[in-house]
């Protein structure tokens, strides 16, 4: 599917993991992880300054190369330091200079960007040289824009505006990059890999922003600033659209805007089932352009904030009263019902290039991730509980600690809770209760759930990873996305078996995953005994819907016959047919999973 001059329409299809439709312009976000550059709208007073840090960076690096060329020729000679000739003349060529100065200018945008648009030009010119001595110059090319990149990184870049409407193309973003993002702007977001509880697509979701992801090779076919259409419900992006194509997609969007803009009926009622069973609805927040949907969408309280979005990019640790004061913000969104933060969740998918002293792990979901990374660096431990502790004296704040396989680990994160609680009243520091509680998110835990529901207040049920460390299947990986059957028998002993032991102990349960925000999944949740969910906010108003459609004693009953099964293919078989009985009208075949693996 090759690109075109003449803009024929081109179509991709993907797994849509989140609702709407979008038209936009792609914008593109360079090289997935640690190194994203973005295209940043500049005012024009702060053109000229762009050009000037960009100038300052080209001096650094050429004092960078001409000490490097002198240690080469001191240590390897002066026939080796040629190479550093060769990227000085690069850097002080004319012609390259002035292109990226002009890109900044007329296009009022950042230097990164225009570096990458020049340097990307320059390469495929070489991608189609003949002569191999001279294409593998590219690595040249290659060298001197990353020092560039690196220089220029030195300075934080003048904002981090959009423009109107973007439509993130990426390989893959980081949850780090999505924090940085001004993502109230964001029109639509298609990744090449990904799936539906990579956290790309949960935060698509919790913004309500239409998502495509596992695209596989879209990225490299799309251009900044190409017209697209995001159809997250279709799973389908289409480039260069036609103008007829347009046109429909322009009028499936303005319908679906009618509908979110009705009236939510009687938002702030308890959510109850058909045969009056309560469930409570809370939110799951990351960013602060997800707060407003909290109240809106009647949440009670936060049930899981991710407090690692709290870092960026670069790394940049928040200290003790920088995170105070997010919690602090957090309390006053969440009002009376409080908010649980969960400890910071950092390795696995979400390192996005932050302090992590494991480098590049070989495995990084089973790596130094959450709670073994918390207590690993114990001053980052220190400094979150402290600010939490803090920040409780304002309002009813929980804390959660994530990805939690053995009791071990509770007592020892307890530990450095309560010396911390000591430290802070011998500074006269003011505090306020916090209740701890475990992230049940890997089989080790689910098995040990009688006696880890002794040690902590509540249990947070964290689906997507159960899922991913039952099943070894990871989470974010397209190429296996058919194995990740939320509803495979393995996973819902694993939940009941959870539920049971905290309804035991008598400590509550908050089932915080992706499963709780699909309402086919939320009812059979509630059907192996859940109580209490936790989801983006825009997922509330469906959830509460489905939930109010159906009695928890039938939903019972399914989930029984669930855990019975032998396989996924079974339990889903189970659910389509006993759904399609029940609630006819409230799960037509669409909402049902589909079949997988039968044929
Ligand atoms: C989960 O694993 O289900 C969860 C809620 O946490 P996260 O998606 O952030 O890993
Ligand atoms: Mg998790």
């Amino acid at each position: 599917m090759s690109r075109k001059k003449g803009r024929r329409e081109e179509r991709w299809r993907g797994a849509a993991v989140s609702d709407g439709v979008a038209v936009g312009r792609v914008l593109r976000i360079h090289g997935g992880g640690r190194h994203n550059i973005y295209r940043v709208a500049l005012e024009p007073p702060e053109v000229e300054r762009e050009v000037r840090r960009y100038r300052a960076a080209v001096r650094l690096s050429r004092r960078q190369l001409l000490a490097l060329k002198k240690r080469a020729a001191r240590t390897l000679g002066d026939e080796h330091a040629y190479i550093f000739d060769a990227h000085l003349l690069m850097l002080e060529d004319r012609k390259l200079n002035e292109d990226v100065e002009q890109i900044v200018r007329h296009q009022r945008v950042n230097s990164e960007w225009a570096v990458k648009v020049v340097t990307d030009r320059l390469l495929a010119v070489y991608d189609e040289i003949k002569d191999d001595y001279l294409r593998e110059r590219s690595s040249d090319i290659e060298d001197v824009t990353q020092r560039l990149l690196v220089a220029l990184s030195g300075e934080s870049l003048p904002s981090r505006r959009l423009t109107e409407d973007a439509c993130l193309v990426a390989e893959e973003l980081m949850p780090s990059t999505i924090a940085e993002l001004d993502f109230a702007r964001v029109k639509a977001v298609a990744t090449d890999v990904g799936g539906w509880t990579s956290h790309t697509a949960i935060i698509a979701r919790g913004l309500g922003i239409p998502a495509v992801v596992g695209l596989r090779d879209f990225y490299r076919h799309a251009r900044t600033g190409d017209a697209l259409v995001v159809d997250a419900q279709r799973g389908e992006v289409i480039l260069h659209p036609s103008p007829e194509t347009l046109e429909a997609a322009r009028a499936r969007l303005s319908l679906a805007s009618a509908a979110a803009a009705r009236p939510a009926e009687d938002e702030r009622a308890p959510s109850r089932t058909a045969d009056g069973v309560e469930i409570t609805l809370h939110a799951n927040v990351e960013l602060p352009a997800e707060y407003g949907g909290v109240r809106r969408y009647g949440a009670r309280g936060i049930g899981l904030f991710r407090s690692e979005f709290l870092l960026t990019q670069r790394g940049v640790m928040p200290d003790e009263d920088e995170q105070c004061a997010a919690y602090e913000e957090l309390l006053r969104v969440a009002g009376e019902d409080g908010a649980t933060v969960r400890l910071f969740d950092l390795g696995g998918d979400k390192s996005g290039g932050v302090m992590l002293e494991a480098g590049d792990e070989r495995n990084p979901a089973l790596g130094l991730r959450a709670i073994r990374f918390c207590l690993r660096r114990e001053d980052v431990l220190r400094t979150q509980a402290r600010a939490l502790m803090r920040a409780a004296s304002k309002g009813r704040l929980d804390l959660v600690l994530p990805m939690i396989s053995d009791i071990t680990d509770v007592r020892r994160a307890r530990r450095v809770i309560e010396e911390e609680r000591s430290r802070l009243a011998e500074e006269g520091k003011q505090t306020g209760p916090v209740r701890v509680g475990a992230m049940i998110e890997v089989p080790a835990a689910a098995l040990v759930a009688d006696r880890l529901a002794r040690e902590v207040d509540f249990f947070s049920l964290g689906t997507n990873d159960l899922v991913q460390y039952t099943l070894a299947v990871d989470r974010a990986n397209d190429e296996v996305a058919d194995w990740f059957r939320t509803l495979h028998p393995a996973v819902l002993q694993s939940i009941a078996r959870s539920l049971e032991a905290a309804r035991a102990a008598g400590i509550p349960t908050v089932v915080c995953g992706e499963m709780a925000a699909t309402p086919v999944y939320a009812v059979v949740l509630v059907g192996l005994g859940a109580r209490s969910l936790s989801m983006a906010p825009s997922s509330i108003p469906r959830v509460r819907r489905a939930l109010a459609g159906v009695s928890a004693a039938e939903a019972e009953g399914v989930a029984r016959g669930c855990l019975e099964c032998a396989t996924a293919d079974d339990a889903e078989e189970l659910v389509r047919a006993r759904f399609g009985e029940l609630w006819p009208d409230l799960f037509p075949p669409q909402t049902l999973p589909p079949l997988k693996t039968k044929g």
